[in-house]
């Protein structure tokens, strides 16, 4: 995605006729790029954004800890600038499979500069079903800091024990109620999900219906189950058929933890647990794995060659006892060790407090240098510890071919360490990273180095939902590494374990360099991230949602037979630009829509005005006279004026019987402004007919946009003219016209524009007045989509599915009487995925900000199907700031889709709405559509609060009794109403399959907990 600001005003390229015949893609001539300003500019870099997408050579923008622009910038004012060419700059990498909730809080190992040094930025903690007590661990991270950002998980083992000890029993239904409630509470406190370590005790004592019952706790919060499944060897096929299971009926999920098939009678068995779990995302399941590059995993003495299951589940400690009095028993366990030692082509020692000798060293050589039978090694050691072993038994094949599947993400499984002469663990801590993407990617090229990116960044960000990370994207937090594809190398060896990764050059989390120029700079960035539930009643961190809403009032406004829709292509509230209802003190007005009868379309409308006052609501007037095309919008003044922009056809009546079809484009129309005498709403309006410079020909068809600077009582209308400009007229506040004309921005090439024409109109408009200056927003429908094949004529064709919005587009002057029109520019657009933007709500704040929420569409799933499989269909609701002329801030505030998770924003024309408070403070209003059964219960519409302090928080459920089923309009301040503390929102909705309005007045209140940031 490409944000930079492109001018296409006059600036805009024309390109020569010739070109036609080449690709499209050749059209995306360079255009001068607006000034940026940053804090920090990496330029030059090849830049892998996380998609798994080529890479492509450009500069990444960071501004107040995020990305601002990535492609190519033409800096402004810029704090530091870091020459990247030759190097890779990628998003800081994410290391889904961690313990280093156990280590972080050892002498020098907060820094987590093992992980650092490799390019991560954030890592999971509380894996393999043990973990530190989520609510207490992420508070001394908050606390005390730590060098990658952490995201934890809920033990299985953890919570079992608590509950039940060590009894190797299924609990009972009030112990599972607890065990429930365990789960629950470390939900609401910010775990990400369930892990669960199934050959390990207690954990490996649970059936799968406990197993079940858990995990579907954490489903319900919106959280995973990570699992290191019940066997990895002999049993692996049966152990992912379990996992498989327990997504299927808890609805979670399922994340299998470093995938692997292990044990050397089982290399090649990890290809048929891939088949099955294939078959399971085939059939719609969600299941993902990861995986450390490395043919030995770790664990300790005893889960390598005593398993409990295959020894009886006799106990460890009580081995020796058992084996001393029964004999069988005895021949038994011998065997058994003796087997498991054959899979294995060598265990090496990790770490021994009571064996210092024997660490670093195998158990082969131990045995033969103190001539024993190395199963009586065994239980020698076994009798006094249990130590931590590298057990040397995976396939080199197997390892390579599993790194290449796409659902499989690189995980360390380490730990946060620093370098211990006493120790020699697993080469993963230091290595797991450098080794994949340095060592199998660039230098041995088993894998594409944009896969391996992918799976270490955007890969586990979409597996957890993390929000915001995982890729390079305008609005995403600034976690990057930038390394050196010529020297970014594990140095960590088997016998070397301890040695810090090479060529990693900057670290940056949150835009603050924690590597810079190759150095570790001694400072904590890393922060708690905790998981928002997206459970119902607990929106936020903690079961504590951010501020609560109350709704007021709920009711029908507007009915049957008056409100009406039109058969003409209007919808209830089509101009959805502009307002429909505007507050007068205590009363709110609202303009309604309804057919003219024995009229044929397209102009068989007219408006009506009904009321709302102390007793409810009240139809006032229609239009006796005329007839129209498009709804008309309302504004006010704080004085409390009553205009209405209506349009009226000059064309003239055809009765509904005789027309044969609905003409295409309408008739002549003469627009005009009503003004009401609110006191009398039903006396008939005043006509102020502007007076137009030149002689616009205007039709019905007019993509109006109105409105109204309240402290000054004074409007403005847009009213499109041809497909070449909107004319505009002002009346200020001594009754006085002014009229102009803003011209469209220019298409790229007039071939593929949507009317063939020159200019590409700007439509669905919000408009703001305020002390004469007028900023003009909107969307434009454009067929050009320069990915497309220009052989293939059908993929641009207008009447398939060309026609998109794909651009939103601004323009301003600071004094619509004085100063021309700005040149336009681009706030956001879709040309790079075929996807549409849509434009929300605006809002200028006194500072001059002019506030901005729109939302983007997907590409059209057919389009998608038969010529981009690539694309993810994601949805987005982003929030922009645009001070004078420019945009200074574009975030990403809330995802959904096939990669961004299963709850998604909705609507992509007048979605989402603001709401401004007395104190200035925005709500987001907006629809969240759940798509997977456990999400689907959370489909309804929500608020966000965005603090005066930028922060955002998270999402708000505003409990209606009666859902808003799609478009919606406030009181908007665009309309000339007043802030206010509560909102009123206008709601095109049906009841017993008729069309109504209904209305709600719902009011916010600050509520106990603080704004949180969303991260
Ligand atoms: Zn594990």
């Amino acid at each position: 995605m490409c944000v930079h600001v492109r001018r296409i005003g006059k600036t805009g390229t024309l390109l020569p006729w010739v070109i036609l015949g080449l690709s499209l893609a050749m059209l995306a001539a360079p255009v001068p790029a607006a000034p940026l300003d940053a804090d920090l500019v990496l330029r030059g870099g090849t830049i892998h954004d996380g998609s798994g997408a080529a890479p492509v050579v450009g500069d990444v923008a960071v501004r107040a800890g995020r990305i601002v622009a990535v492609g190519k910038v033409t800096p402004g004012k810029v704090g530091r600038t870091i020459d990247c060419s030759g190097l890779v700059v990628a998003p800081g990498l994410i290391d889904l499979h961690t313990h280093s909730d156990g280590t972080l809080a050892q002498p020098g190992v907060r820094p987590c500069l093992n992980y650092l040094m490799q390019g991560c930025t954030t890592m999971v903690t509380g894996n393999c079903g043990g973990a530190s007590d989520v609510g207490k661990f992420l508070k001394d991270v908050d606390a005390n800091g730590a060098g990658t950002n952490i995201l934890h998980l809920v033990g299985h083992s953890t919570v079992r024990g608590k509950v039940l000890g060590s009894a190797r029993r299924a609990p009972t239904a009030e112990e599972l109620e607890r065990m429930n409630a365990l789960v629950d509470q470390a939900m609401r406190d910010g775990a990400w999900g369930l892990s669960s370590g199934l050959i390990y005790a207690p954990g490996a004592y649970a059936e799968t219906d406990e197993l079940v019952a858990l995990a579907r706790v954490a489903a319900s919060h919106g959280g995973v189950y990570a699992t290191h499944i019940r066997g990895e060897a002999d049993e692996i096929l049966e152990a992912v058929a379990e996992a498989i299971r327990i997504g299927r009926q808890s609805g979670a999920p399922v994340h299998i933890s470093h995938f692997k098939s292990m044990q050397i009678p089982n290399w090649g068995r990890i290809r048929d647990a891939a088949a099955t779990i294939e078959k399971a995302r085939a059939e719609g399941l969600k299941i993902t794995a990861d995986q450390y590059p490395y043919t030995a995993n770790s664990y300790s003495l005893a889960d390598a060659v005593l398993p409990e299951a295959k020894l009886q589940w006799c106990r460890r400690p009580e081995l020796g006892q058992r084996m001393a009095r029964d004999p069988a028993f005895n021949a038994l366990a011998r065997g058994v060790i003796a087997d498991q030692l054959g899979r294995f082509e060598k265990i090496t020692i990790a770490s021994s407090k009571k064996f210092p000798d024997y660490v670093g060293r195998s158990l082969a050589k131990i045995a033969a240098k103190e001539k024993l039978d190395p199963v009586d090694l065994v239980l020698k050691i076994a009798a006094q510890e249990t130590p931590q072993v590298v057990s040397h038994s995976m396939s080199e094949k197997d390892v390579r071919w599993a790194m290449a599947l796409p659902w499989v993400a690189t995980a360390s499984d380490g730990s946060a360490r620093t370098p211990d002469p006493r120790e020699h663990h697993h080469p993963r801590n230091f290595g797991t990273f450098a080794r994949k993407i340095g060592r199998y990617a660039i230098q041995d090229k088993v894998i594409p180095l944009e896969h391996a990116i992918r799976s270490a960044t955007g890969l586990p960000a979409d597996i957890f939902g993390i929000p915001e990370r995982g890729y390079l994207r305008p609005g995403y937090h600034a976690d990057i590494v930038v390394f050196d594809p010529a020297n970014y190398l594990d140095q960590a060896t088997f016998d070397k374990p301890q040695q810090y990764a090479t060529g990693v050059r900057y670290v940056f989390l949150g835009g603050r360099a924690a590597i810079d120029d190759g150095k570790p700079v001694a400072k904590l960035f890393g922060r708690a991230l905790r998981h928002r539930s997206t459970r119902q009643d607990s929106a936020a961190v903690g079961g504590r949602p951010p501020f609560t809403v109350r709704v007021e009032a709920e009711e029908i406004a507007c009915y049957p037979p008056a409100y009406e829709t039109t058969n003409n292509g209007s919808g209830m509230f089509w101009g959805s630009g502009s307002a429909q209802m505007v507050r007068i003190g205590e009363r709110l007005f609202v303009s309604a829509f309804e057919a003219v009868p024995g009229c044929a379309p397209l102009n068989n409308a007219r408006w009506a005005l009904y009321e709302r006052d102390a007793e409810g609501w009240k139809f006032r007037q229609r239009d006796e006279k005329d007839r129209t095309r498009e709804p008309c919008p309302l504004g006010t003044s704080y004085a409390g004026r009553l205009v209405m922009s209506a349009n009226p056809t000059l064309a003239p009546f055809v009765p509904a019987a005789t027309a044969p079809t609905a003409k295409p484009h309408g008739g002549p129309a003469r627009p005009e402004v009503l003004e009401f005498d609110p006191a009398h709403p039903d006396q008939k309006p005043k006509h102020l007919l502007p007076r137009w410079s030149g002689n616009p020909e205007f039709s019905e068809h007019s993509y109006r946009a109105f409105a109204a600077d309240g402290a000054s009582g004074e409007f403005i209308v847009f009213h499109n003219v041809g497909n070449t400009r909107t004319a505009w007229a002002f009346l200020d506040r001594n009754g006085r016209w002014k009229t102009g004309q803003l011209t469209w921005p220019k298409g790229e090439d007039p071939k593929y524009a949507v009317w063939h024409g020159e200019y590409t109109p700007v439509n669905y408009a919000n408009v703001v007045l305020h002390n004469r200056q007028v900023h003009y927003l909107g969307q434009s429908p454009i067929n050009i989509w320069r990915r497309i094949d220009a052989a293939k004529t059908e993929t641009w064709g207008r009447d398939k599915w060309g026609w998109r919005m794909r651009k939103l587009h601004y323009a301003w002057t600071p004094d619509i009487k004085t100063t021309p029109f700005s040149e336009w520019i681009v706030l956001d657009e879709t040309m790079d995925d075929g996807g549409t933007v849509g434009l929300g709500d605006s809002w200028l704040a006194p500072d001059g900000r002019l506030h901005v929420v729109w939302q983007k569409e997907p590409i059209n799933p057919k389009l998608r199907d038969q010529f981009f499989p690539d694309i993810k269909r994601d949805w987005h609701m982003c929030y922009g700031i645009v001070k004078q002329g420019k945009l200074i801030e574009k975030r990403v505030v809330l995802s959904g889709g096939e990669t961004a998770g299963p709850l998604r924003p909705t609507g992509y024309i007048g979605h989402p709405r603001l709401h401004v408070t007395l104190d200035h403070t925005l709500y987001v209003l907006c629809n969240l559509v759940g798509t997977a059964p456990q999400t689907k219960a959370q489909t309804g519409t929500y608020a966000l609060r965005i603090a005066n302090d930028g922060s955002i928080s998270s999402p708000v459920r505003i409990p209606l009794a009666r859902p808003i089923p799609g478009t919606f309009f406030t009181a908007t301040p665009r309309a000339g109403n007043p802030l206010s503390e509560a909102a009123d929102l206008l709601i095109a909705d049906t009841v017993d399959d008729k069309p109504v309005a209904r209305y709600a007045r719902i009011r916010f209140y600050p509520g106990s907990a603080a704004s949180t940031k969303i991260d």
